[in-house]
């Protein structure tokens, strides 16, 4: 990054943004310190609206708000449209009462087997190592225990105390897959993650370890390649993040899933339907080809779950549904994530089907609507003592 590149302000015509040292720019820690979390530092970055600033006095008290200066840089100064910008600045939806929200809908709490363990499928399991993340995203299924001040899931510190929950991961012998997840598993320093990375990697049922983190979309700049080669020490780990639009493929956020890359961990991506943010196939398609570009693979096209404080960002599964047509054909087959809807009894694939059975054959239908029907004889349907 040259000198300046990294200091917001050059496409900043309307002139809120500060100046940054690049050396400050480049350093995750400034970043973590200079979090915009009050109406006075936020108007450094962008022009609030009065809807905005209305949501931002009503969620004090009730859920956390913190931005970084990074993420704010690629905000629009003057769109409280901005994809970027919904995704982190409290909106007046949040505090609205919709029909069927729940605090939990997935279920983490009824999973939950320790504090931090929740055990949902038979051979893996969740390891929530804390409730703090960079930005607290607005759209957050886990809201109820990053972002909600009221309803605390577990009290995190880095000092926190794991002999329980690696107990239960090495008495189930059955769980050969963790996944630390929060909150950001990023926000711990090193020596802490690495403390428990190695610690799981100690219990020999623990086939892999896989890390749910959003600090390459939010700061980049903490995918260090000293945490790479941390995390490299301990592998096979892998590494899922979050990136849900394609104003967030900078080229920092590229360098840094390069790091990761280079370390050997590779890189998923699960995305979030957001209204208002990617709910069309034009902004699907950009993104899912722009993570291709840098090299990251689409996995999950996450059903915004109906959960309390995040109901409006939440389209129908028929705005979905039409969003995958227009991926599956249209762009190349690995950048196609599965869309799915997380319930209590698990994540639930959602397809329009491409094959169905007719008494003449199967009926198939390509991306472009085409058809065509083969017969038995060409492409048996049933093994053939069932039929
Ligand atoms: S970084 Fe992840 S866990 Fe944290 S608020 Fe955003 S979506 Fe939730």
């Amino acid at each position: 990054m040259s000198a300046m590149s990294g200091t917001p302000g050059a496409a900043d015509p309307a002139g809120f943004r500060p100046r940054v040292p690049a050396a400050e720019w480049d350093d995750w820690r400034w970043h973590m310190r200079r979090r915009i979390t009050t109406v006075e530092k936020a108007r450094q970055w962008i022009r609030l609206s009065p809807d905005e600033e209305k949501a931002i006095a009503g969620a004090a008290g009730k859920y956390r708000w913190s931005i970084t200066p990074y993420y704010a840089s690629l905000m629009d100064p003057d769109d409280p449209r901005c994809p970027v910008r919904q995704q982190a600045v409290p909106a007046p939806g949040e505090l609205a009462e919709f029909p069927g929200a729940e605090v939990d809908p997935v279920g983490d709490t009824h999973y939950r087997r320790t504090n931090r363990v929740v055990h949902k499928y038979r051979d893996r399991v969740v390891l929530l190592v804390t409730e703090a993340c960079p930005v607290y995203c607005r759209h957050c299924t886990r809201k109820f225990h990053t972002t909600d001040l009221d309803g605390t899931y577990f009290r995190d510190d880095e000092g926190g105390d794991y002999t329980e929950d690696l107990r239960y991961i090495a008495g189930h012998p059955e769980i050969r897959d963790v996944l630390l997840t929060g909150g950001d598993p990023l926000s711990y320093r090193d020596g802490k993650l690495e403390e428990i990375v190695a610690a799981l990697r100690a219990i020999p049922s623990v086939e892999i370890v896989r890390i749910g983190s959003r600090f390459p979309v939010l700061l980049p700049q903490r995918v260090t390649d000293e945490l790479c080669a941390m995390l490299a020490r301990y592998h096979p780990v892998w590494l899922n993040t979050h990136f849900n639009h394609p104003k967030e493929l900078t080229g920092e956020a590229a360098a840094a899933v390069d790091r990761l890359l280079r370390h050997g961990i590779p890189v998923g991506n699960q995305t979030v339907l957001l209204r208002g943010v990617n709910d069309d196939i034009a902004t699907m398609r950009a993104l899912m080809t722009g993570l291709l570009r840098i090299r990251v693979r689409p996995y999950y096209l996450y059903h915004c779950d109906n959960v309390t404080g995040v109901s409006h960002f939440m389209t129908s599964v028929e705005k979905g549904l039409e969003i995958m047509e227009g991926l599956q054909g249209h762009i190349t087959g690995f950048g196609v994530p599965q869309y799915v809807l997380t319930t209590r009894i698990g994540k639930i694939p959602l397809a329009r089907p491409y094959a169905t059975r007719t008494p003449d054959g199967l009926l198939l239908r390509n991306h472009e609507g085409r058809t065509l029907v083969l017969d038995p004889t060409t492409l048996p349907i049933t093994e053939p003592d069932a039929r």
